[in-house]
């Protein structure tokens, strides 16, 4: 169980294939409890994993620590959109270490694990939204059609992101299956920043030089930087096989992401104290405007996961009877 057989690309299905990963495969059909060994071997997946679970420990201390310790949940509701984005980051994270190290149980795990992965990116990036809704809108953008349509058209993003993540894992030709998965995290993301890509440029109204900008904008160059190394798959592209075990870009886009996810909480905090008057004299937020809408876009995206796992197991049922015939 605790020695795992490591194979090569060639030896694994086209499925379990990551491009320019050359070796470190665990085998396609492992046992739960060999995937749980993996977390301490040498295989491609496990520095994957390890770097969002560590920032998911260090997400989920941070999460009690304003819920509970410090703010406290029930107390104060300005606090509720910090939680819910803070929510949203340990998903991702946990979701996405579950997926990297369970993955290679079989085909059909496979393809479910990333789906649950996919939901919880969806999620994090509607809790910034409901987070940037709450703090983070200019005084001039208050009461525009920008700012009504900003959480409904958030929402139908996310639904969106994790259908169509989803569906780029069908596709049978690689390139696509990874392009298909940019444009699906990357909309949200965009419609998300609007109001902060305007307060950089209008930053007058705000505070050109307040610490909550600050950290907006080094989550900015973070996100350019981890968004590159998933575009582009810089440094295996260059030398397919060196950068199996440490270095390939998927690990450089999670430690990004991680960087960034922290650097958009200390915005947040930063909001909450700079912004504090400001903030009193606005609208306070409800629970349906924070939990609400993230408990409404969780069961949706549960429910796309469902149809869609369905077709998975209905497709590797019928694969397997092809094979009996
Ligand atoms: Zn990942």
């Amino acid at each position: 169980m605790w020695t795992l057989k490591f194979l090569r690309f060639d030896q694994v299905p086209s499925d379990f294939r990551e491009p320019f990963i050359i070796s470190g495969y665990r085998s396609y059909r492992s046992s739960a409890s060999s995937c749980l060994a993996s977390a301490l071997q040498r295989t491609n997946e496990t520095v994957n994993f390890w770097t969002h679970f560590i920032p998911a420990l260090i997400f989920a201390r941070l999460t009690w620590f304003v819920a509970v310790t410090d703010h406290g949940l029930a107390l104060d509701p300005f606090t509720w959109p910090v939680i819910v984005f803070l929510l949203g980051a340990c998903f991702y994270m946990t979701a996405s270490s579950v997926a990297h190290m369970f993955n290679s149980m079989s085909q059909c795990a496979r393809y479910i694990f990333f789906f649950i992965d996919y939901c919880g990116v969806s999620l994090y990036s509607l809790g910034t939204c409901i987070a940037y809704y709450a703090y983070a809108f200019p005084p001039e953008l208050l009461d525009t059609p920008l700012y009504h349509a900003y959480l409904p058209v958030a929402m139908v993003t996310a639904l969106c992101s994790t259908y169509l993540a989803c569906c780029s894992r069908f596709s049978s030709w690689p390139p696509l299956r990874d392009a298909g998965r940019l444009p699906a995290f990357a909309i949200p993301y965009i419609w998300c920043n609007v109001p902060l890509v305007y307060r950089v440029i209008y930053c007058e109204s705000t505070g050109c030089g307040s610490e909550a900008l600050f950290f907006h904008i080094q989550q900015f160059y973070w996100v350019l930087g981890f968004a590159f190394f998933y575009a582009t798959r810089v440094p295996e592209v260059i030398a397919p096989g060196t950068f199996d075990i440490i270095g390939h870009s998927h690990q450089f886009f999670h430690i990004g992401s991680s960087i960034a996810s922290y650097c958009q909480y200390l915005a947040l905090i930063a909001e909450l104290t700079e912004r504090a008057h400001y903030l009193d004299d606005l609208r306070r937020p409800t629970f349906v405007t924070t939990f609400g809408v993230l408990l409404t876009v969780l069961v949706g995206n549960l429910v796309i996961v469902w149809i869609l796992s369905r077709r998975v197991i209905q497709m590797s049922r019928s694969k397997a009877t092809n094979h009996k015939d």
